[in-house]
């Protein structure tokens, strides 16, 4: 009987407020080392934490967007380990009592869709950074207090695939409701895979975690190499350990790093310096006002405004995309031509680019006007793509004094035009012949001509229909 692979993920995503989870300080990426610290996040004997409001309105935020309850009441515990990384020797997290509990997102793959549940999200903090150099390890405690949401789905994925259709869905739908950057080289999104394999109808196998995984490619690769890892001890009739799981992106492997402890080797227990969270229906309401409108809901509108599903799926994958997109049409209200034009040429630029720096930086209005001019003949196809790559670097380039720079302003006199072709329909007596005959491919024969005989400026539409008028 095929083996079959089990995957549960857990993703940790810091919430961009703008101060940390229980004190003051700025929550700030990139600052310089233990700057953003005070008594309360360095655990100086005597300070006392306080939640901050906005990371748990951000937590919500998140929980009713992907249809969590919003438990009324949550609390929070010590999950007690040292590290040096971590200067209380605990971390504040939520275990019996989270904040949000079930929900989910529906995945996509090679045109199937499935739904994968969650268990649950619940806020807790980061820990520091530990940064070693050759003189030895230093920490910086900056990130230590940052808010946190953990993200923990049910095992309902079963290959490498799914579990980075998920991923990319879970990051798309925190984008959108705005609660987390996202930057995988930052750190800002972490995932942990928990993975085990069994035979079809048999009970499931011991599970391995790989740890802070923290890009989809290297999920990728260490479900693929874990699950093959896994069926092959099983089959040499080696049991799996229980264990943690180091992924070494260069080797492509996986190596032990500690056997697998439990919830109760943390000895977590209700933080006595935090009463328990209640919030209020009244209140989770108010924060269901605030959600924006998300990926399902825009696709909907697209699709009433021409486009194929295809398209309104592509142009709503990333809130980015969407938001620009509705951009450009405020300008230039032609839902399928801007439409056309985004996700050929601008994804194109897009995808040569990694996924932290996906960022489109064009400026709507001045994208419009050069659709505009290309939509209304003024420039063809490859005068707008020269444009456009001149406009991709620089953001204030203005496209309508380009065309006239750039000498890209497209042969639209009628009299001009009907001289360059009434040569060439004089010089190519086979082809007219082959036109007449009904063979429409020869019409490009005479576009290219005309570009040729133009410098690329003729208005391919005019020549057609010119040509056709001289062959009659
Ligand atoms: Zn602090």
């Amino acid at each position: 009987m095929s083996w079959k692979t089990v995957i549960g993920l857990e993703v940790h995503s810091e919430l961009n407020t703008k101060t940390k989870c229980f004190c003051g300080c700025k929550n700030e990426f990139g600052d310089k080392p233990n700057t953003n610290c005070c008594p309360v996040c360095t655990a100086m004997p005597g300070a006392l934490p306080v939640l901050n409001r906005d990371a748990v309105e951000r937590a919500i935020l998140m929980g009713l967007a992907v249809g969590c309850k919003i438990n009324n009441y949550s609390v929070f515990e010590r999950k007690n380990y040292f590290y040096p990384d971590l200067a209380k020797a605990y971390q504040i997290s939520q275990l019996e009592y989270p904040l949000c509990l079930g929900g989910g997102l529906e995945i996509e793959v090679d045109g199937v869709k499935k739904f994968i549940r969650l268990n649950r999200i619940h806020l807790e903090e980061d820990a520091g950074k530990l940064i070693h150099t050759s003189h030895g390890s230093l920490v910086d405690y900056n990130r230590g207090g940052v808010p946190l949401i953990e993200i923990v789905s049910e095992p309902d994925m079963n290959s490498a695939e799914e579990a980075v259709a998920y991923l990319e869905k879970l990051r798309s739908t925190l984008l959108y409701v705005g609660v987390s950057d996202c930057k995988m080289q930052e750190g800002s999104i972490r995932f942990d895979v928990n993975i085990s394999v069994n035979r079809e109808g048999e009970p499931l196998g011991t599970r391995t975690e790989l740890k802070n995984l923290n890009s989809f490619k290297a999920v990728l690769r260490a479900i693929k190499y874990e699950s093959a890892r896994q069926i092959e001890e099983l089959e040499a009739g080696r049991p799996i350990i229980q264990e943690t799981r180091r992924w070494d992106d260069e080797k492509g492997k996986t190596y032990t790093m500690r056997t697998k402890e439990d919830s109760q080797d943390y000895r977590y227990f209700p933080d006595p310096d935090l009463i328990p969270l209640n919030v209020t229906d009244k209140y989770i309401e108010s924060i269901r006002q605030k959600l924006p409108k998300l990926a399902p809901e825009r696709k909907k509108e697209y699709i009433s405004l021409g486009l194929t599903e295809q398209d309104a799926t592509l142009l709503t994958n990333e809130r980015e995309y969407a938001d620009f997109f509705e951009a450009v049409l405020r300008e230039l209200n032609e839902p399928k031509f801007v439409c056309n034009w985004i996700t050929a040429e601008v994804f194109k630029k897009l995808n040569a680019l990694e996924v932290d720096d996906r960022k489109i930086t064009l400026n709507p209005a001045l994208l419009a006007k050069m659709l505009k001019l290309y939509k209304d003949g003024e420039i063809n196809q490859a005068g707008a793509r020269k444009i456009f790559d001149i406009m991709w670097n620089d953001l204030t380039a203005n496209p309508e004094k380009l065309v006239n720079e750039l000498g890209l302003k497209q042969m639209n006199d009628t009299n001009e035009l009907r001289a360059v072709l009434e040569r060439i329909v004089n010089d190519n007596p086979k082809a007219v012949s082959e036109l007449k005959a009904g063979n429409e491919k020869t019409m490009a024969f005479f576009v290219g001509q005309a570009m040729k005989a133009t410098q690329g400026k003729a208005n391919p539409k005019l020549v057609a229909d010119i040509v056709r008028e001289l062959i009659k």
